[in-house]
């Protein structure tokens, strides 16, 4: 590619509302454009780093045969409503609607659609385990959109899913993806660590994060030298760890918790001493999520929607047989409709009280009194945010330190938390119907781009990973209007393309300095530079990640390279 005919606006100012160093440089080596908040354009060189990371993964993806489609990013609310989602994503969600007034979401995630993709086709266990993935724009309405690519609000993501029939199938594909991911991070040059974290809004069980080491990477995770464990330490936060232990509950009270037909239910069921302390009721109507409503300081005027990732609280207001949304931090949803045949499921238990309340996994009943050692199996890791550096590990194998990451990855296992609710199943080889077991596995292309900038860079710009650069060689003529220099630039130019090498040719008449300054801020791994010695047939030849620099007569050149 000759730099003179391509689209590379470099620039020498840092940007001021690019706070991180792979923001920054993303923009001034001109690799992408800012459209609007957590909105970009990718140019030439970056769409190049782009279609190399995708390139990594489809090889990796087809080596454990998983199958690209494409699917719709514009996806009907039905299928989200089928889930729940529609009511618990939240703002983060983007909606619209259509002419006639129906709703729309654009595709945050896509287990919806890939579920009503495959229920519809499959139906036999003889056609499982199946596994699609694709590469495509996702739309979040992020709260924070910031820090260039790694926080986007259209953004690109590798997402594959799988479908088994049974459990162990599940297991199976679900190691194959955390190596097949490995593989990748890897190959993509990146320094890494694979931690255990928290499902998020997806559910699920089963959950790995590939997080890449960055001091600006917004998870924090705890790791070990001398021990595999690591965790991301959010997942703490979750509280849902708890699986009833077998041990008689003793001191537990049931109470139950009634069906509610109207707001005047819920406020006299929060009301009753019972239940004073819970704080976190989960609402569901015909099975699906609707509301998650937590109070604060046991007020019940001061009744909030936890949106679904549990980070932001919004107000309602209730008259009459609605609730309405009023707000919800930065900008609004509402006012959104809850339909009120309310049935109250669950509320979080929490692991560090002792005598806490909690859900007790069924429904229609709380547990109050809950010890969570006596009274349920706690996961082991569920305390882990009252972790210390320099802790012991689960393991006892090592001791614990804390690091900031980049979560690049996420796999999960769903079960049948999707398969469920949208009817996915197949008949087994008896002849029964069961629900499809999935797994979801992702991978943020884009955010990949900045935390590999982040990593690898110097003072004076980008120095790409091999696998990663847009070109292999920066070829440069330092004064055009030479004519050796030229004419050698254009030969070496002709040459090494034909010996297939990625050539980034600097024929601009620009002078030697800017053309060095660019070429440092581009970052490509080699750099040419045909300069005074073109007479003798001599070049420069610089790398990029060293530093180090060497002359080579122009005969030896392409073989030197291989
Ligand atoms: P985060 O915790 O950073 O918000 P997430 O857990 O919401 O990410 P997932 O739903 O697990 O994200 O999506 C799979 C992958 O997509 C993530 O591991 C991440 O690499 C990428 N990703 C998620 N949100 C964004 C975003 N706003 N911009 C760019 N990449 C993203
Ligand atoms: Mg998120
Ligand atoms: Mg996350
Ligand atoms: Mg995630």
């Amino acid at each position: 590619m000759k730099q003179s005919l391509s689209f590379i606006p470099t620039m020498r100012e840092v940007p001021s509302d690019a706070e991180i160093l792979s923001h920054q440089l993303l923009l001034r080596a001109g690799f992408i454009r800012q459209n609007a908040s957590g909105i970009y354009s990718y140019l030439p060189l970056g769409k190049k780093v782009l279609s190399k990371i995708e390139l990594i993964i489809r090889e990796e993806m087809e080596a454990i045969d998983a199958v690209e489609v494409f699917m719709p990013a514009l996806q009907q609310a039905e299928l989200w409503q089928k889930t729940g989602r529609w009511y618990s994503y939240g703002p983060e969600l983007f909606r619209v609607k259509d002419r006639h007034q129906r709703d729309f979401a654009l595709g945050a995630t896509h287990e919806e659609v890939i579920t009503s993709l495959v229920r519809d086709e499959v139906k036999s266990y003889k056609k499982l385990p199946l596994t699609l993935y694709q590469i495509q724009t996702k739309f979040r309405d992020e709260l924070r959109p910031r820090f260039g690519l790694l926080r986007g609000r259209e953004f690109i993501m590798k997402d594959a899913y799988s479908f088994h029939a049974t459990e162990e199938s599940l297991d199976e594909k679900y190691q194959d993806m955390k190596q097949a991911y490995t593989n990748i991070f890897t190959r993509l040059g990146l320094n890494f660590r694979t931690v255990i974290a928290d499902g998020g809004t997806i559910g699920g069980t089963d959950t790995h994060e590939f997080m890449a080491l960055s001091e600006i990477g917004e998870d924090t995770i705890a790791y070990s030298d001398t021990s595999p464990y690591a965790a991301n330490i959010e997942m703490a936060e979750m509280n849902t760890t708890f699986e009833k232990s077998d041990e008689v509950l003793l001191e537990v009270e049931k109470i139950s918790t009634p069906n509610m037909q109207t707001i005047d239910d819920i406020v006299s069921f929060l009301d009753t001493e019972a239940t004073k302390c819970i704080k976190t009721l989960i609402f569901k109507a015909d099975e699906k999520l609707v509301a998650v409503l937590c109070r604060g300081d046991h007020e019940i005027n001061d009744i909030k929607l936890k949106n679904a990732l549990g980070a932001d609280t919004v107000e309602l207001a209730y008259e009459g047989d609605v609730i309405e949304l009023l707000s919800c931090g930065v900008g609004s949803i509402g006012p959104v409709k809850l339909p009120l045949d309310l049935k109250v499921i669950a509320d979080h238990a929490i692991a560090s009280v002792v005598n806490g309340v909690c859900g007790a996994n069924e429904d229609d009943f709380h547990l109050i009194n809950v010890n969570p050692e006596r009274d349920f199996a706690v996961d082991r890791y569920a305390d882990l945010r009252f972790v210390q550096e320099g802790d012991t590990t689960p393991d006892g194998e090592g001791t614990i330190k804390f690091a900031q990451g980049i979560e690049v990855g996420h796999i999960f296992k769903l079960g049948t938390t999707y398969s469920e609710p949208m009817e996915g199943t197949f008949l087994d080889n008896n002849g029964r119907n069961q629900h499809y077991q999935m797994g979801c596995y992702g991978i943020g292309v884009s955010r990949i781009m900045a935390a590999v900038a982040e990593q690898y860079n110097d003072e004076n710009g980008l120095k790409w990973p091999k696998n990663l650069a847009p070109f292999n060689i920066h070829l440069i003529a330092l004064n055009m209007k030479d004519e050796a220099q030229k004419d050698l630039a254009d030969e070496l130019y002709k040459l090494l393309k034909s010996y297939r090498f990625e050539v980034l040719y600097d024929d601009r008449p620009e002078r030697a300095g800017v053309k060095f300054a660019d070429s440092d801020l581009i970052g490509l791994p080699i750099r040419i530079t045909i300069g005074k010695k073109a007479s003798v047939g001599i070049v420069e030849v610089k790398y990029r990640s060293s530093g180090e620099s060497t002359e080579w007569p122009k005969e030896e050149i392409t073989e030197k390279l291989q």
